[in-house]
């Protein structure tokens, strides 16, 4: 199957009662058992049955196949969030006494997580610029456990190259490469292609689309899932609930198309940024002046729809655009059908020291933009006249 078909039809059945044409949600927490011999096998690995909703449950099971089937994994898992998906991954890898490594911009939260939560059990870190891949094995230990990628990253569009990377983890025993693949999307992007050993999502963002749900997948090899579901998803408990997994599945529909449109309409709004005088510079992967524009071109099919920009006049003149844009919506979230415009100082990353985030060149004055499936000339139009009410010399 060739991707729009395999978007619609992999990993999903007709439902074997009712043969509705669209899946049920299945809200229930449990199952009943047939008999106690069905009991007794209930609870053994890789059971293929459905007994509790927290590890397992029908909604969950064919959102999580389909997203498998895209990500040319063999399982995946869905779960509450993608905090809760790169949570439970990385809850599986590491223990304390472990060490691991990421780059040097990732998502805020999971930046979070990763210097100040993890840290708490034990674990250690190293944060690299990994758009050397050389950086990367200059970083391992002999307890190293995981390298953590996010391409392109967020906010600032950094791309690194994933094959060289994981080559590198590679070459040391017992090391998985996880990857981050919110902002390509299967769309443009299969991390295991290119030798990472699990894949992880915001389902809140590309992949549902519409901005209904917050959800999160993990996706890697049979053993790898089973693991996460049990014990870490059992005990953990950051599963997705069925309404969330059935609206991701709705959403999942119109992802390929929604996915070319996104990408046309970014590349015409990255193109009218760079060249407009109120714009000091465009973050984008798909513009050659972006550092990171070989590396995308390389490992993306298209370059997505997400961008940041510096604007003129420092912060007041970022306050003035995201003040004044009209069909733009101020909101921190991304991926969605309509456009969004966000401070990643002040919203996404706050997390992160102004010392820190300047020296990943989160600059003060810096906007993200996640561009939607409007009329492209209406976005253009909106940003234009909201950038000329930007006093600067
Ligand atoms: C939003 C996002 C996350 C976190 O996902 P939630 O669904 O909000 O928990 C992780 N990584 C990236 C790149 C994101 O954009």
């Amino acid at each position: 199957m060739k991707f729009n078909t395999k978007v619609i039809h992999e990993g999903q059945g007709v439902d074997p009662v009712t043969l509705a044409h669209v899946s049920p949600i299945y809200q229930t927490s449990t199952y009943i058992l047939p008999d106690y011999a069905a009991a007794v096998e209930a609870n053994k690995p890789g059971d293929p049955g459905f007994h509790y909703s927290r590890t397992k449950h029908p909604s969950e099971y064919e959102l999580s196949c389909k997203l498998a089937a895209l990500e040319l994994t063999e399982a995946a898992v869905s779960c509450a969030s993608g905090l809760g998906a790169i949570s439970l991954a990385s809850m599986n890898l590491l223990s304390s006494g472990d060490h691991f490594i990421f780059g040097d911009v990732v998502y805020g939260c999971t930046h979070t997580l990763f210097t100040k939560v993890l840290p708490k059990f034990g674990v250690e870190h190293t944060i690299v610029d990994m758009k050397d891949p050389e950086a990367v094995r200059q970083a391992l230990r002999p307890n190293t456990k995981m390298v953590y990628i996010e391409t392109p990253s967020n906010p600032t569009l950094k791309c690194v190259d994933i094959r060289a990377i994981a080559d590198i983890a590679h070459s040391q025993e017992g090391i998985t490469v996880v990857t981050d693949n919110t902002f390509a999307t299967p769309f443009n992007t299969n991390p295991a292609e290119l030798g990472s050993d699990v894949v992880v999502h915001s389902l809140t963002k590309y992949l549902c689309g519409h901005g209904t749900v917050v959800a999160g997948v993990v996706c890697g090899t049979k053993e790898f899932v089973q693991s996460c579901r049990a014990p870490y998803l059992q005990t953990l408990g950051s599963t997705i609930d069925p309404f969330a997994a059935w609206l991701v599945m709705q959403g999942l529909k119109t992802f390929a198309v929604r996915m070319e449109r996104h990408c046309e309409n970014a590349m015409k709004v990255a193109e009218f940024l760079e060249g407009h005088p109120k714009v000091e510079r465009v973050y984008y992967p798909g513009l050659a002046s972006h550092p990171s524009h070989e590396i995308a071109k390389k490992q993306m099919r298209s370059f997505g729809a997400m961008m940041s920009a510096d604007i003129k006049g420092g912060m007041e003149g970022a306050a003035t655009l995201m003040d004044n844009v009209r069909i733009f919506g101020l909101a921190t979230s991304l991926g969605t059908v309509d456009s969004l415009i966000q401070h990643s100082p002040v919203m996404s990353h706050a997390g992160m020291t102004p010392e820190a985030r300047h020296a990943v060149e989160i600059y003060d004055n810096q906007v993200r933009i996640s561009v939607g499936l409007e009329d492209v000339e209406d976005l253009i139009e909106d940003l234009d006249q909201a950038l000329s009410l930007i006093r600067h010399a």
